[in-house]
């Protein structure tokens, strides 16, 4: 048996990511026209994500998606094919109307730990460089979207061959972050 496709930018191992590397553009899988977001810096925190909103390419079970500062992100192409998938949800993810790619994710409460920051797909882009996944995400959620339980193992074992470490919610790093920011905000900690 042939193990599941992860993703596709992990399945033959991890590219690292270029030091210097300042942006590059993404655009979306339509032949014509294609959307397209310009950034203007490094992405971080990139990780794969097993969530059932995250956009996942045909077949792989995971997302790969990082974070840029929203002001390095601008829509530079056929804006008005991009819509908001779900505009309840606290990421607004804006994905093209033709092919459903989602082009980036923003986040509008300004209360929110991650405010400031949009979520894109650094694999829609030609240019190497990106910050490389670092860990998995909501690896157990894959099973919510028709994944045997009984392979599980066989996922996390391959994550953590490739180096990367997987988790149920979000990495030690981001789980601090959102602790620290709650507790900053009802004052138990110096803002
Ligand atoms: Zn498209
Ligand atoms: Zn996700």
């Amino acid at each position: 048996m042939t193990s599941p496709s992860l993703h596709p930018a992990i399945d033959n191992g991890i590219q690292a990511g270029s030091k210097d590397f300042a942006g590059g553009y993404l655009h979306c899988h339509c032949d014509a026209e294609p959307v397209q977001i310009t950034v203007t810096s490094q992405s971080a925190h990139n990780h794969v994500c097993g969530c059932s909103q995250c956009w996942k390419p045909e077949g792989a079970l995971f997302s790969q998606v990082a974070v840029v500062p929203k002001e390095s992100l601008s829509v530079t192409a056929y804006a008005d094919k991009l819509e908001i998938v779900d505009k309840s949800a606290v990421i607004q993810r804006y994905a093209c109307k033709n092919c459903g790619v989602h082009m980036f994710g923003r986040i509008e409460n300004q209360d929110h730990p991650f405010y400031g920051l949009d979520f894109v797909h650094t694999e829609l882009s030609d240019e190497t460089g990106w910050s490389a996944p670092e860990f998995a995400a909501f690896v157990s959620s894959i099973i919510e979207s028709g994944f045997s339980p009984d392979s599980m193992a066989e996922v996390r074992g391959t994550l953590k061959a490739l180096g990367l470490e997987p988790y149920d919610c979000l990495s030690p790093t981001l789980m601090d972050v959102i602790a620290t920011h709650t507790a900053k905000a009802a004052g138990r900690l110096a803002a």
